[in-house]
């Protein structure tokens, strides 16, 4: 089998490219599977689905759903799941209701820092779709505040940072909860990623624990965040766990360029297992 990649953005959420071009790219990457996983949206499913079938590649469907811990993002895979199951609806309707406040609540704090970035901009950029913190970053780079998007992030808008606003969020194992009952498969997303003030040590172990006591299906072990040494980590911890180890690329098109697609992937095997959980998962639901 081919290269599997399970994590990446389209233009529906804050990639660059529209769901069909990921799946194009992801043919001509060589890639027999690729996992659509926007911020709290399946709007690119269906068009990336429609592109898979035309090009023999097998899309999954999946959601990258935004839950918190102590103040802080912790990011939830969920694959195969039902965005029709009541909850899941409503709260993904929240969530995306909630980052338009958000939005309006950062550029305020901007606008307290002296710096003018507007709305209908900010907007432009998400093309419809959820407001990520990625698209006000391009907003600050368009009006010259920073050079770069990451600029953006390190003195602006990361968590805690001087205009960072907090979102509703899930607790992570409530969010576990919802993707299980959507009948979907759970992952947690990038778990070396978290708050730096945990010394790159990532989501706390206790956390993961107890999302995987609640039913959590998998751990993203394969990341381009995570050094050598984290993958060693993570994959040990989820053989404790019992959980499937993945792996993507988190690819968003041209922004953040350091992910090409399929420059993270996920084991053949595990992808088998993942699969199987699905089908199980669908049936328990
Ligand atoms: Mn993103
Ligand atoms: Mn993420
Ligand atoms: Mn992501």
């Amino acid at each position: 089998m081919g290269g599997i990649d399970l994590h990446t953005h389209s233009s529906r959420s804050d990639g660059t490219l529209p769901p069909a071009e990921v799946v194009r790219l992801a043919a001509l990457t060589g890639l027999e599977v690729v996992g659509l996983t926007d911020h709290d949206t399946t709007a690119g499913v269906p068009e990336a689905e429609a592109a898979g079938a035309e090009l023999g590649i097998e899309v999954v469907p999946g959601i990258e759903l935004s839950a918190e811990y102590e103040g802080r993002s912790v990011h939830v895979l969920a694959y195969w799941a039902d965005p029709a199951e009541p909850e899941l609806r409503a709260e993904l309707e929240r969530l995306r209701d909630e980052r338009l406040g958000r939005a309006v609540g950062m550029i305020d704090k901007l606008r307290e820092l002296g710096i003018a970035i507007s709305l209908e901009r900010v907007r432009e950029i998400a093309g419809g779709g959820p407001i990520v913190r990625p698209h006000i970053a391009q907003a600050l780079v368009e009006v010259g505040a920073v050079a770069s998007e990451q600029e953006a992030f390190d003195r602006y808008i990361a968590d805690g940072g001087p205009a960072y606003v907090e979102k509703h969020a899930l607790h992570p194992v409530d969010a576990v909860r919802l993707v299980l009952r959507a009948g979907g498969v759970c992952v947690l997303a990038h778990p070396g990623l978290w708050d730096d003030r945990s010394g790159g040590s990532g989501v706390p172990e206790e956390v993961i624990e107890a999302m995987a006591a609640a039913g959590m299906q998998g751990l993203e072990v394969e990341h381009p965040d995570h050094e050598p040494e984290d993958r060693e980590r993570f994959r040990r911890l989820a053989a404790r766990l019992r959980l499937v180890p993945t792996g993507g690329s988190d690819f968003h098109g041209e922004r953040l360029e350091r992910s090409p697609l399929g420059g993270a992937r996920c084991d053949p095997e595990a992808f088998a297992e993942l699969r199987a959980l699905a089908r199980r998962s669908a049936r328990e639901a």
